[in-house]
């Protein structure tokens, strides 16, 4: 029987690598495509030995060619933290918007399902509290952040439009905060930045009075819902990520505790139009796909640490 075979853009990223594990264990060949502008190989090279494992060091906003049969196209390319969008705000854009396309085009040629990687940030500085898809959500298309905020929505639009006028089998996962092993140590998300800073001794710093709230998801439990998205029949967006709502200050005490650190904490400037408040309501997902998220905050932290620890070994700050 010929194995399943599955285009996964963005493949070498943190949410990326994960997928190419997952496709792989349950027997699907795996397109590898990343341009590794954020993306590392170090996130990969230790599939690389599987034969049914192929990388692809590509730009998806040009022209993509893959031979043979796909599946799924599965677009999880783009920079995807606030440092990525203040030093990449064109290839965040391009990737979003211009690679979007191209993906799309490609599953399309190829009568793939097609799966975008979108994100919360469509829901900008929510105004309503918790976040449910058919909220419209609160952005600012000129800020810093727009560039990310508005690639995504231009990149749901896109994927609607392939289903409405092409007839593609498309999915969207909307990605609320996810972590877990493979985040970029550097990246300047609160928990690599907690948790560096912790394990090194360092001065957490904490934006603003820390009173703003996230939900972080661990990464298995966020692979986990997509591959059901991917495997239903639900073409609206769909919000994958875990409800349980945490201010930015109790997360900072969380992981400073858990690191052992005698680190103290620092309150830094509040980053433009950093939303106030953010929670996915997932009843969709429950309803939908029977999924709900089963890692608790701490086990998933205490994985993610192992993680931290050997490469700030391998990486001393
Ligand atoms: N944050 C912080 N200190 C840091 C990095 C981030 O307090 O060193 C805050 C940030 O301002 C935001 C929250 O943590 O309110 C989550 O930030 P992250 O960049 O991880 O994700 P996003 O803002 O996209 O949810």
């Amino acid at each position: 029987m010929t194995k399943k075979r599955a285009l996964i853009t963005g493949g070498a990223g943190f949410l990326g690598s994960h997928l190419c594990e997952r496709f792989l264990a349950e027997g699907w060949e795996v397109v590898c495509m990343d341009n590794l502008i954020t993306g590392d190989l170090h996130n990969v090279e230790h599939l690389f030995s599987n034969p049914d494992v192929h990388f692809e060091h590509r730009d998806v906003t040009e022209y993509i060619h893959v031979p043979g049969a796909l599946d799924a196209v599965m677009h999880f390319a783009s920079p995807a933290s606030p440092i990525d969008y203040l030093e990449l705000p064109i290839q965040t854009l391009k990737v979003g918007s211009l690679g979007t396309h191209k993906a799309l085009g490609l599953a399309r040629s190829k009568g793939s399902r097609f799966l975008l990687a979108s994100t919360s940030e469509c829901y900008g500085d929510p105004l309503v509290h918790p976040q449910s898809e058919d909220y419209w959500g609160n952005v600012n298309p000129v800020g810093p952040r727009g560039v990310y905020d508005e690639a995504m929505r231009f990149a749901e639009a896109m994927t609607m439009a392939y289903h409405r006028f092409h007839g593609v089998e498309t999915r969207i996962v909307r990605i609320f905060n996810t972590y877990g092993p493979r985040m970029r140590l550097n990246d300047g998300r609160a928990l690599p930045a907690f948790m560096s800073q912790g394990l090194c001794g360092e001065d957490l710093t904490v934006f603003g009075d820390g009173s703003q709230t996230r939900s972080f998801c661990y990464v298995d439990d966020l692979v986990e819902g997509i591959c059901r998205l991917l495997g239903s029949e639900e073409v609206l967006p769909t919000n994958i990520g875990n409800p349980s709502e945490m201010t930015i200050l109790e997360f900072a005490q969380t992981v400073l505790e858990m690191t052992g650190s005698d680190s103290k904490i620092v309150f830094k400037d509040l980053p433009v139009d950093d939303p106030k408040v953010r929670q996915p309501n997932i009843d969709k997902a429950k309803a939908v796909l029977g999924w709900e998220p089963q890692v608790k905050l701490r086990d998933g932290l205490e994985r993610t640490m192992d993680y931290f620890k050997r490469r700030l070994a391998l990486e001393p700050s």
